[in-house]
């Protein structure tokens, strides 16, 4: 089969991919699509998938374009103090770019009078030292100097209050205003059609703010409240896309908003937090008619109000895989140079780019698919690149930076990413978590799980398949039934966790009951009263967040097996669900666990036969698909005895 429609050694020999952003993105066309007639249109989309799929990216690949579609009028956003109500400074949105007005400079400056009570004892104090002054005096002498004195002196004291009152506004009175605190000031200027993206956990990056006016400290003492606004995301928005990612973070009260936002096409400004000065200020409703996009994980939405939901048009789903046709690896092919171009790596060499597309195929579950979660893609090809120039695996665990990694050249010699780089990373498990995880339990715990491939057949006991983590590594998992007479008739399921697990291996003992009390099992039949049998099933050093139902056939052989007596082989491992008819279903991440049963060392795995399709590589050990319990039981069951 050949990978790619194009022959070539190494990536240099391709051609350049598109600068556009729209062209780049892959496997999402209807998504883009939807997107782009939807910002035609002016309506409001919501993108689900996967982490890594393209969300952001398709967003942003639209914001590249957004010119193209029609006209746009640049437009400034200023704020005016209120001279009347302080509290409640003008927000204004005018079209074009902002020319200051001189007639602005030129506001009158309110100054307070000194008031009437200084005014009064002023007069008294004056008064009665004169008095004290003049007491020798005849009274009607005395008496028209007092008053003489008295209104000189008050005068004096008149002007000079009106003097200090000017002074000390032009120093640090707190509520003194200041001339150039007048001046309007621009809050944002927008030149062209806006695409703002903002955390929807992030309440004042959204919404705006403003800003708290401390006892010195930033703003200075004094800030009049029109210059501590904030415009929030959808103000900057307006007339553009305002892209909210991660959903799931959304509280609720902003999501009221929002809502509001976009009923409105208009929402004011207050201060956020109760304890700031800001608190008590409030601006008028300012414009704020923006296209919506958010996005988030398809669990998400529940997270979402109704109402809000009700608001967006286009409800789209992305993929995380598509079809494992040329036409799709000639695209994977176009993302891997991609990344080159845009990371400035390496160039990649054939062999490796084939190892990517085996990748996409593991990363899908299926060797029909290749998986579209781009971005883990992406962080695999650029680990491998920092192989490729000499950083080993533990330097890139701990993100060390070194200079002269920084060189593409290795000596004036050219270096490609190879193939055997590539494999370094995806064994090593270093792009994800749970892998990591995973290694590292494994690593630790595989010499003490007793598990024996190939041994003499034994009663009750299987080996079934299991795969750790949301990333995938495949494990072996010892299932052991043992039956003890009771008068309690019941089935104990030990080291089972979540809730599928249980459910499944309760059903699978019923069947097993129900078929070996029919006795038309292609198997020596044994009466047993089954009222008098209690059942025990052990999932032995069993990884305790297993969760699914892929061991429901092998823990079915292994209560058929205890119950009856007979031993089953032990050279096989075993993955697959089963119905209460007797039919193997299909299971996930079926080449984890082939791969896991050969690591272990086992002849044969048995899968059930829907799965041969993902199956990638079968090299090294005998894969049986099975499709009904009938098919199964002349494989395992050692019949010598
Ligand atoms: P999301 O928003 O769905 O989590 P992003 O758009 O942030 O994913 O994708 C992260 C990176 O992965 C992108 O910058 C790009 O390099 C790569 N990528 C993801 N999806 C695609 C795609 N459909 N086509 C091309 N590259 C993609």
């Amino acid at each position: 089969m050949e990978v790619f429609s194009v022959k070539f050694k190494t990536t240099e020999e391709l051609p350049e991919p598109s600068p556009r952003l729209i062209d780049q993105v892959i496997g999402q066309d209807e998504a883009v699509k939807v997107v782009l007639s939807a910002v035609k249109n002016k309506r409001h989309v919501l993108l689900l998938g996967d982490p890594g799929v393209g969300k952001s990216m398709i967003v942003k690949a639209v914001g590249e374009i957004l010119e193209e579609f029609d006209n746009f009028t640049p437009y400034t956003i200023i704020a005016k103090p209120n001279l009347k109500n302080p509290e409640k400074p003008i927000v204004e949105l005018i079209d074009g770019e902002y020319k200051e007005d001189t007639k602005d400079e030129k506001i009158s400056i309110p100054t307070q009078p000194p008031s009437l009570l200084t005014l009064f004892l002023i007069m008294i104090a004056f008064t009665v030292i004169s008095s004290w002054l003049l007491r020798g005096l005849p009274e009607s002498k005395m008496l028209a100097t007092i008053a003489i004195v008295a209104i000189v002196g008050s005068l004096i004291a008149f002007v000079s209050i009106f003097l200090g009152v000017l002074g000390a506004t032009k120093s640090s009175m707190p509520n003194a205003v200041n001339p150039v605190d007048l001046k309007p000031v621009i809050l944002y200027e927008c030149k062209k059609r806006p695409l703002v993206r903002a955390s929807a956990y992030n309440v004042t990056k959204l919404l705006g703010d403003v800003k708290h006016c401390p006892l010195g400290g930033r703003p200075p003492l004094g800030t009049p409240p029109h210059k501590r606004i904030i415009l929030g995301a959808i103000h900057e928005a307006h007339k553009g896309i305002l892209y909210v990612d991660e959903i799931k973070t959304m509280p609720l009260e902003v999501q009221d908003y929002i809502l509001t936002a976009l009923q409105d096409k208009q929402l004011q400004i207050s201060g956020r937090n109760p304890n700031s000065s800001g608190a008590t200020v409030e601006t008028n409703p300012i414009p704020c008619d923006f296209i919506l996009i958010m996005s988030g994980n398809m669990d998400d939405v529940h997270n979402l109000r109704a109402p809000l939901l009700d608001r967006i048009d286009y409800k789209i789903v992305l993929k995380n895989k598509m079809d494992n046709t040329l036409e799709n690896r000639d695209k994977l092919l176009q993302f891997i140079i991609q990344e080159i171009r845009n990371n400035n790596l390496n160039p990649m060499t054939y062999e490796a780019c084939c190892e990517i597309v085996k990748l996409a195929q593991l990363l899908a579950g299926s060797r029909d698919k290749l998986t579209l979660r781009l971005r883990k893609l992406s962080n695999i090809i650029k680990m491998a690149n920092d192989i490729a120039i000499g950083r080993d695996i533990e330097e890139i665990k701990n993100n060390v930076e070194g200079e002269e990694y920084k060189n593409i050249e290795n000596n004036g010699k050219k270096v490609y990413i190879t193939a055997e780089h590539v494999r370094k990373i995806i064994e090593s498990g270093i792009y994800s978590m749970s892998k990591q995880v995973a290694l590292e339990y494994l690593r630790n715990f595989k010499r003490y799980k007793h598990i024996v491939p190939n041994d003499e057949p034994k009663v009750g006991i299987i080996y079934g398949l299991a795969v750790l983590g949301e990333d995938g590594l495949g494990d072996v998992t010892k299932i052991i039934t043992q039956i003890i007479d009771s008068k309690s008739p019941a089935t104990h399921l030990l080291n089972i966790s979540g809730d599928l697990a249980k459910h499944s291996i309760t059903l699978a003992s019923a069947l097993s009951k129900k078929l070996v009390a029919e006795g038309k099992l292609p198997l020596p039949k044994k009466d047993i009263d089954l009222t008098s049998k209690e059942i025990y099933i052990q999932f032995s050093q069993s990884y305790s967040k297993i969760d699914g139902d892929s061991a429901t056939a092998a823990a079915c052989l292994s209560i058929i097996s205890a119950l009856l007596e007979i031993p089953l082989k032990q050279d096989f491992a075993i993955t697959g669900s089963l119905d209460l008819s007797g039919n193997i279903l299909a299971v996930g991440g079926i080449n984890e666990k082939v791969n896991a049963a050969k690591e272990y060392g086992f002849k044969r795995v048995i899968i059930p036969e829907a799965n041969m399709i993902d199956v990638i590589d079968t090299g090294g050990i005998e894969i049986i698909p099975v499709r009904t319990l009938d098919e199964l039981i002349p494989l395992v069951f050692d019949l010598k005895k």
